[in-house]
């Protein structure tokens, strides 16, 4: 029977040596095994073997610095590959030697060593090598150059790196064969990690394809060490799905780069205080990548809009990422226009989209929950995010079959309706002042990382937003002005005059609390509510309001009052409109003969 061995690498000193471990030796004219270039020891028998002969010895004492005490097993031996994948280093192949096929992902010149990020498809390793402090090492790697690297494995600050000790060009056939391999791999570990629902849905079904590709594209970028920005809206339903996706992508982050480090460097998460992916949001996510790219020589980033970027107001700032080669993916459920083939206008700019309305569903499928699913896709293992999509159902007052579903399994953990209703309701108090700011830790807590912290953070926070609302009713009924009709009731509000600028609840969110208002005192009408400021308007509007679509309605003040600068949108009865200040009586007067306009019909 043939003895296993292992040829040991040439680079290899005594020290890396294992005891009793079996290796190929060569037989000198003296009779001492030769293991590599700097090992050779003696055998603990007569030598009977030849010159030259291949011979399988295994280790039986080591006399530091050099005497080497060896058994022999014969000749007739099968090699053993030492094969290992980079994502099967561990702190245990310390001080080895392994050659690796790989891409090279990016090149990072510090005032120090030269760092490479090295990927071989099943993960990524961080390889230094030094030449003077500063000063480029191997300057003819190049990124994306695919080579073959010989690699000393060692230890920094508990995490697994290298030392890049020589690289090795290939030759185009072999280059582009590691290629399709690399390629491959990556394919094969970018699918969906599963491939079912929480809830019951038929738009979830009919949207499969749509939550495969944002997943792949999800996927593919972690596993190309490409950098992270979530950008979500700043309410409830936004925040649920940024930290739905958070919470799936994180731990694959880390396990790819093997260092928990590593979530601070490739990913980020932002909230947009804006209803859409605005343009000083898109510049400042180029500002700091373009900053990244020549800083660290990362590649460009994967940017991932949630509750926001599927409808024409997105396409701007996306078109403008998008000229830096950044990738976008989209998770909405904002009316995204004409639908074509599966397809909206935005289509045409990002790389996947999903979004109820391509597949003829609705809002009531809110961001949060389609976040949920597509982080369940990405990885089957993601904790705690169960409960986000009703809450985020609740903070974007959705309703059917999906939502009510989504309530029974956040029932199952403890968060009743109106628990929920508290949460998120202190998520948009948060998200008010926290406004633009990058705040993981903050809101991780309120939204359940930690649920004893949740409940006291709640308890503290919601107290709080009873007695502001307390007292902003006062304001709103003393100033609302109400126009009755038979069926329909239209409340007309200075918002921006009966708040504190800056202050919580802002002008918004004064709307809805007057429409709730007004609901409560004409059940039996159609309710509407016109909350205004010096350049904006906002609706709210019941559902059960059919005919009435803020952004036709937009449309038409575009067409006919072109003058007034007028731009906006929102859901079908939910929104925002800006305009001039000059133009304000005028387009509140458009605004509210179109309402009574299609209240009629
Ligand atoms: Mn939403």
């Amino acid at each position: 029977m043939s003895v296993k061995t292992e040829k040991l690498d040439p680079d290899a000193k005594i020290t890396d040596l294992t005891l009793n471990k079996v290796y190929l030796g060569k037989v000198l004219r003296n009779g001492l095994i030769l293991l590599n270039k700097n090992i050779k020891g003696r055998l603990t028998e007569t030598n009977t073997y030849s010159e030259n002969d291949s011979v399988a010895v295994s280790v039986v004492k080591i006399n530091y610095p050099d005497g080497l005490i060896l058994k022999s097993l014969g000749t007739d031996i099968e090699i053993q590959e030492t094969k290992k994948d980079i994502s099967m280093l561990s702190i245990t192949d310390v001080g080895k030697y392994y050659s690796f096929y790989v891409k090279i992902e990016e090149i990072n010149q510090t005032s120090g060593p030269t760092l490479f990020v090295l990927n071989d498809g099943s993960g990524a390793i961080v390889a230094k090598a030094f030449v003077k402090p500063g000063l480029r090492a191997f300057p003819e790697l190049n990124k994306e150059h695919i080579v073959k690297v010989k690699l000393l494995i060692k230890e920094y600050q508990g995490n697994i790196e290298a030392e890049l000790l020589s690289s090795e060009k290939l030759d185009e056939k072999e280059s582009d064969r590691i290629m399709k391999k690399l390629e491959s791999e990556l394919d094969k570990k970018s699918l969906p990690a599963q491939m079912n629902y929480l809830v019951k849905s038929q738009v979830l079904l009919d949207l499969t394809d749509n939550i495969i590709n944002v997943a792949k594209e999800i996927k593919k970028a972690i596993l190309e060490s490409r950098p992270i920005i979530v950008r979500h809206h700043a309410d409830c339903d936004g925040y649920c799905g940024g930290v739905a996706i958070e919470r799936a992508i994180l731990p694959l982050i880390i396990t790819h780069h093997r260092d928990e480090n590593a979530q601070w460097h490739y990913y980020k998460r932002c909230p947009s205080k804006t209803p859409f992916y605005d343009y000083i949001d898109a510049t400042k996510d180029l500002v700091s990548t373009l900053k990244d790219m020549a800083r660290f020589g990362m590649k460009e980033p994967l940017i991932i809009l949630i509750d926001n970027g599927s409808c024409s107001e997105d396409i701007m700032a996306i078109r403008k990422v998008k000229i830096y080669n950044a990738k976008c993916v989209v998770i909405d459920h904002h009316n995204p226009g004409i639908i074509l083939n599966k397809k909206a206008e935005v289509d045409k700019y990002i790389d996947a989209h999903v979004n109820p309305y391509l597949v003829g569903g609705n809002k009531n499928l809110s961001a949060g929950m389609l976040a949920t699913e597509v982080a369940r896709f990405i990885n089957k293992d993601v904790l705690n995010i169960e409960f986000l999509p009703a809450l985020a159902g609740i903070g974007d007052r959705c309703d059917g079959e999906e939502f009510n579903s989504y309530l029974e399994i956040a029932g199952s953990m403890g968060y009743d309706r109106g628990y929920l209703k508290e949460i998120s309701e202190c998520i948009d108090f948060e998200a008010h002042y926290l406004k633009f700011l990058d705040s993981r830790g903050l809101v991780d807590d309120l939204l359940g990382e930690n649920k004893e912290i949740q409940k006291k953070l709640v308890n503290l926070l919601y107290q709080d937003v009873l007695k502001r609302k307390d007292e902003q009713f006062n304001a709103i009924k003393h100033y609302l002005e109400v126009v009755e009709t038979d069926k329909l009731v239209i409340g007309k509000l200075n918002v921006a005059d009966v708040t504190f600028k800056g202050d919580y609840p802002p002008p918004g969110k004064v709307t809805g609390l007057t429409q709730d208002y007004l609901r409560i005192k004409y059940p039996e009408k159609k309710v509407i509510t016109v909350g205004f400021g010096s350049d904006f308007i906002t609706i709210r509007t019941q559902k059960e309001f059919t005919g009435f679509n803020i952004n036709l309605m937009i449309k038409e003040i575009e067409t006919k009052k072109p003058y007034t600068l007028c731009d906006g949108g929102g859901h079908e009865n939910a929104g925002t409109l800006k305009f001039i200040e000059a133009a304000r009586n005028e387009v509140l007067e458009f605004v509210l003969s179109y309402i009574k306009r299609v209240a009629n019909n």
